[in-house]
């Protein structure tokens, strides 16, 4: 079976002896409740890095809600059965206090591509994200990160992050993986009923739709607003947001010459589903 390594000095130490033979190291961050999306992280790691390590922590600082934290879901033993047909090298799982014993001061904080949408939505998200992620970098001594764009502006805030603060950590952004109906693979997909799940799919198919008509020339409010349309007809309780966005920035943008992405976060079964995908 795969090490699970619970302290951070344990990790540096092996981290320290892969590096002294002159391996690389890719880390790959979840929060555990493993899926075919996260796999497909740890086994591009695998073809890219002598050595691989993913880490399982639910990381309370980018919980906004703490009910959201309570519920989330947590299921070690299953998650290190997947990671080993991946395999990889360790599992780091650290306790909280392991990441944030008493004491702990220091944040780090991001404007601009962090402020908008999820950023707006989820007050304090991504800098929970990024000092989190600052910290796994740090523990891990990795030479590269895998990240999903399945969160596409998480992504784009990682990127920036390791720009900003000079971390020797080159970021690698994944495809989204998604069920054979488009729904992205998501942790919190379990938590629809089996109704809920039957109809989570309008959410990719209705941006989708939107993309295609924006690019076949419609008007970009129009077609989004019939996206947002289709979903509550479709039995969404809760369209939050259909934006369409400079795809680094995030900010919003109607210039067709630069990457545009189109991103999307909605309720359904009380349930908060986001997606993305390219304009
Ligand atoms: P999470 O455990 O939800 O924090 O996700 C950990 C990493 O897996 C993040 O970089 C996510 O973007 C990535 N991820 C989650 N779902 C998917 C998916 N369906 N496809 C690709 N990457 C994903």
């Amino acid at each position: 079976m795969t090490p699970i390594i619970r302290t951070v000095a344990g990790l540096r130490a092996l981290s320290r002896g892969w590096k002294a033979a002159g391996e690389t190291v890719g880390v790959v961050p979840t929060m555990g409740a493993l899926h075919e999306g996260h796999l497909s992280l740890a086994r591009r790691a695998r073809g890219e890095c002598d050595r691989v390590v993913t880490t399982i922590f639910v990381n309370p600082r980018q919980f906004n809600n703490p009910e959201d934290l309570k519920k989330y879901p947590r299921s070690e033993d299953a998650d290190a059965a997947l990671l080993a047909t991946v395999p990889v090298d360790a599992i780091f799982a650290p306790p909280v206090e392991e990441v944030y014993p008493d004491g702990f001061i220091t944040n780090v904080t991001m404007q601009g591509v962090a402020q908008p949408l999820e950023g707006y939505m989820r007050p304090g998200h991504f800098d929970g994200v990024a000092t989190v992620v600052t910290k796994l970098f740090g523990m891990s001594l990795a030479d590269r990160g895998y990240f999903g764009q399945k969160d596409w502006q998480q992504l784009q805030v990682v990127l920036r992050l390791v720009r900003d603060l000079n971390v020797p950590v080159e970021v690698v952004g994944c495809e989204t993986i998604r069920d054979p109906d488009g729904l992205a693979m998501s942790s919190r997909n379990m938590r629809l009923t089996a109704a809920g799940r039957g109809r989570a799919p309008v959410l990719y198919a209705a941006i989708t739709a939107a993309a295609n008509d924006i690019r076949a020339g419609h008007a970009d409010r129009m077609a989004i607003r019939e996206a947002a349309e289709t979903m509550r007809a479709a039995g969404f309780e809760r369209v939050e947001y259909i934006e369409l966005r400079d795809a680094e920035t995030l900010m919003p943008s109607d210039d067709p010459s630069r990457p545009r992405r189109m991103l999307a976060a909605a309720w359904i079964d009380g349930v908060r589903l986001i997606d993305n995908i390219p304009v």
